[in-house]
């Protein structure tokens, strides 16, 4: 089982990304081709075995969806949760939401990815960026 041993050098963001490209190419052709079905189940398998890992990265607030805050916040400006009083969040859980985040963004008008990023890029962030970019 060559996936197998594949999978568990895997991070779990890589692991994410080879399962979302797995279903692109499904959804693009309407089924899977050649060895395919095997990989996702490999993948599937693998990050179930991981789906209780945590990250000393992030919590999570109380909040209906979105919850995770970095380990740089003390505390949920809309729920009020502390992270001292808070669990850790599951690492395959932040690894999806970066890449539903990633997705919704590249969904977005150009101008609205602009506004989006300019909103949410603290001013320390923006500096080391040099945000913002010349406009074309
Ligand atoms: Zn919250």
């Amino acid at each position: 089982m060559a996936y197998a041993d594949m999978v568990t050098s895997k991070t779990i963001r890589e692991l994410i990304a080879i399962k979302r490209n797995l279903e692109l190419a499904a959804d693009e052709v309407g089924c899977f081709t050649g060895d395919d079905p095997d990989l996702l189940e490999a993948v599937e398998a693998e990050l179930g075995k991981r789906k209780g890992q945590t990250t000393k990265d992030y919590w999570d607030c109380h909040c209906e969806g979105f919850r995770l805050h970095s380990r740089d916040q003390d505390k949920c400006p809309d729920c009020g949760a502390r992270r001292e009083d808070s669990p850790d969040s599951l690492a395959v859980k932040v690894e999806e939401e970066i890449q539903r985040l990633s997705r919704a963004i590249q969904c977005l008008k150009e101008d609205d990815v602009y506004a989006v990023i300019d909103n949410a890029l603290p001013p320390g962030v923006k500096a080391h960026l040099k945000w913002p970019p010349p406009r074309r």
